[in-house]
């Protein structure tokens, strides 16, 4: 179909054409469809509708947070008093670590996340990592922007953990470089999403003991400008964080390239198996044994 047919066939019914239009010359015409196809790409990665992203119910409006009241409501956020003060983690009982930052190494300073990872947050990350709904991010990145400006926090620096390119090919996008992307924007703090790498795949670490886990991870993430990270402060994104393992992995790498702070910032914590006596002192015993 020429130039010409798409726009006419897109003109509204009621809108009269005129007669003898302006013709545009030929960078008008390239500069046209380059913004048509721009608007067209848009829409379906970033569809303007205003319905919950949650129900589908309608939104009265257009809203950063594209989520109606009654589906936030549902959602568990973390508040400062019932989680971890190092990695964020919902705790229950007295103490202000939980079990695995009082029994393993933390290489990050600390970390936070918007919301426990259950329900209908775990149907919205599951639709942004696997369900292809990229614009999902779009109001996440906005709650990400709301709990760094509640916490207070002062970065240099966004950082999205990143995928190997395996994954990111099979995906075709990185969840975290979304979230990232729409959170540097908000706050206007730069990402950077080139210096830190994943080079190989972990994913199949079930048959690996705890430590060898550990050092898998580690060798699996490389920072490939050391002079991008030296002595700033990083803020660190992803979607979501259970043990703590990714983080810390990319945290050690960062922190050899002389990176001053990492701060991680993920959509949903993980609830945490807690571990029993019995397994800390095997993970104690791998660590130190
Ligand atoms: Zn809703
Ligand atoms: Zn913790």
């Amino acid at each position: 179909m020429s130039v010409e047919k798409t726009e006419v066939a897109i003109q509204s019914p009621t809108k009269k054409i005129s007669k003898n239009p302006k013709r545009p010359n030929a960078f008008g015409k390239c500069a046209n469809v380059f913004v048509k196809l721009y608007h067209r790409a848009c829409s379906v990665f970033f569809p303007s509708n205003i319905k919950c992203i949650v129900c589908g119910d309608d939104l009265k409006e257009k809203q950063d947070i594209e989520i109606c009241d009654k589906c936030q409501c549902k959602l568990h956020k973390i508040t400062e008093s019932e989680c971890c003060a190092r990695c964020g983690a919902v705790i229950t009982g007295q103490g202000q670590y939980c079990l695995n930052c009082q029994n393993t190494d933390r290489e990050f300073d600390i970390a936070r996340s918007v919301f426990v990872y259950e329900n209908e947050v775990k149907k919205l990350i599951a639709g942004l990592k696997y369900n292809n709904k990229p614009y999902l991010s779009r109001t996440l990145s906005n709650y990400l922007a709301i709990l760094y400006k509640e916490l207070g926090w002062q970065a240099d620096l966004i950082i999205p953990v990143p995928l190997s390119e395996n994954r990111k090919k099979w995906r075709g996008y990185n969840q975290a470089e979304l979230l990232a992307d729409g959170l540097s924007d908000l706050i206007n703090v730069p990402i950077n999403t080139e210096t830190l790498v994943k080079i190989k795949d972990t994913e199949a670490q079930a048959s690996l003991s705890y430590l060898e886990r550990r050092k898998n991870l580690r060798a699996s993430f490389k920072v490939l400008d050391k002079y991008a990270v030296r002595g700033k402060k990083i803020l660190l994104v992803d979607d979501v964080m259970t043990t703590g393992s990714t983080a810390n992995a990319c945290a050690n790498v960062l922190k050899k390239a002389h990176a001053d702070r990492v701060m991680v910032l993920t959509i949903a914590h993980g609830v945490q198996e807690i571990p029993t006596q019995n397994k800390l002192k095997i993970a104690k015993n791998e660590i130190f044994g």
